[in-house]
């Protein structure tokens, strides 16, 4: 039933184009320990409100905390069960239901926690602490909570609680093993290692969005991440892959050598007919394809009338890296990387693991005023025609006619980039009996498990 609560099952498809450079060096200059906390922004940026409201049925305590070593200490205590937290000329201020300020902060920050560790904000149940911070007379709401609290709130989002042991094994360490390496990530100047969305993965808090399958899943794993090379991996993954996963390079570019374990492996263990998206296919109008590249700010405009080709080009993995649709005029747009592709015509595909195929109207017969009276003929191509003058011993070619396709066949496999490990391929081996271990050995081959402080160890000890 928790499934039903969102619009669809949920998983994430991360999209990665910036992550890779920008990662690899803010996650390592961190240092790692088991206990250590993730800053979930729940609201920041566009999404920042001017204020926030909270319930607990414990009451609330404000503390003073300290994001490193995460002692912290009680400023005020109330055993009001509702508090709004207002930012008041760029200070946090804190009132009770008729309005009274009961506790205004000394800056723009404020910590905020329920007295029995959970508050209630908007519609989900948050563990730890709150920040709010106070900027431009909005303010960022950021839930800073234990890593296995984090992920007990990710996996009832992101994959099915039903599905085998071993499955929900797999997810636990791979989203884990994402969100450690999502530390100091894309989201940091807005000071939060993740949001809450499938840009990074989901998240729906703790409480009542937990489930006691995935969070058995979760204790089994305790600090398990995957490692290459003494860093963490990056443990991007996808929904289905069809018969082969993409690449990394053939995703986003840059160089494999930095993720040898996302080079891409076959996954004929897949049966991609029977998962949710696993197929899909449909027929497009010319105009209707046309106008939805022509609505992305990226290629507005460059097309000038309707579609005369979609031309693709394929990597070793399967999935199209090169998309190139040329107008009638010769005009042309053109992406490059399978998610790229995959943006382009994102209304009409769910991964670059793709094929499309022209519909052409078949012309029924064309008529010639000639010497002798009219002629005509039944035998027509698809969508190119010769006018041909006869002359007696040499023909000549007076006109080619092509016509532009009425429509394109578009059809594929998976969903999502593709990348890494593919939920439903997991779940699939999981029900033939395969151990996390052997799924993830096959998903991300090369790497090892460890767990934070391991890998802090290793890298002390690789530095003496
Ligand atoms: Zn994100």
């Amino acid at each position: 039933m928790r499934l039903l609560k969102t619009k669809r099952p949920l998983f994430a498809l991360l999209l990665f184009s910036v992550l890779i450079s920008v990662f690899t060096l803010s996650a390592s200059a961190l240092e790692y320990r088991d206990d250590l906390k993730i800053k979930v922004g729940l609201e920041f940026g566009t999404t920042s409100p001017k204020q926030a409201q909270f319930t607990s049925e414990s009451g609330f305590k404000i503390i003073s905390f300290d994001e490193s070593t995460y002692a912290e200490e009680i400023l005020f205590e109330t055993a009001q069960t509702g508090l709004t937290v207002k930012n008041t000329s760029g200070i946090a201020t804190v009132h009770i239901s008729d309005g009274t300020e009961v506790y205004r902060s000394e800056s723009e920050t404020l910590y905020i926690a329920g007295i029995d560790g959970a508050l209630k904000y908007k519609d989900g149940t948050y563990l730890d602490v709150i920040k709010i911070f106070c900027k431009d007379g909005l303010m960022r709401v950021i839930n800073i909570v234990e890593f296995e609290k984090y992920i007990k709130g990710v996996l009832p989002r992101e994959i099915y609680p039903s599905w085998p042991d071993e499955a929900l094994k797999t997810a636990a360490i791979v989203a884990r093993t994402f969100g450690f390496y999502s530390l100091g990530g894309k989201h940091q100047k807005y000071g939060v290692d993740v949001c809450t969305t499938s840009c990074c993965q989901v998240f729906g808090g703790n409480g009542e969005n937990e489930h006691p399958a995935t969070n058995a899943a979760v204790d089994a794993t305790k600090n398990i991440i995957l490692a290459y090379n003494g860093k963490v991996a990056m443990a991007v993954y996808t929904s289905s892959a069809g018969m082969h996963t993409e690449s990394s390079f053939g995703a986003w570019g840059g160089d494999q050598s930095q993720h040898p374990y996302l080079a891409g492996v076959p996954t004929f263990h897949e049966t991609p007919e029977e998962y949710p998206r696993g197929t899909w296919s449909g027929t497009y109008s010319n105009e209707e394809i046309l106008a939805y590249i022509n609505s992305k700010s990226a290629y507005a405009g460059k097309l000038k009338g309707v579609i005369d080709s979609i031309v693709l080009e394929y990597g070793e993995t399967g999935y199209a890296r090169k998309i190139t649709v040329t107008d009638i005029y010769g005009s042309s747009v053109s992406a490059k990387n399978s998610d790229n592709v995959r943006g382009m015509i994102s209304k009409f595909v769910r991964s670059a693991c793709v094929k499309i195929v022209p519909n052409y109207d078949q012309p029924t017969s064309a008529s010639v005023l000639t010497a002798d009276g009219i002629k005509t003929t039944t035998t027509l191509p698809a969508n190119s025609y010769v006018l041909r003058a006869d002359t007696g011993n040499t023909p000549v070619n007076l006109f080619k006619i092509t016509t532009s396709p009425v429509s394109f066949t578009i059809s594929g496999t998976g969903w999502g980039h593709g990348v890494g490990l593919s939920q439903f391929g997991a779940m699939t081996l999981a029900k033939s009996g395969c151990t996390y271990q052997q799924i993830l050995a096959l998903y991300y081959p090369g790497t090892y498990f460890t767990t934070p402080s391991g890998l802090a160890a290793e890298k002390a000890g690789s530095a003496q």
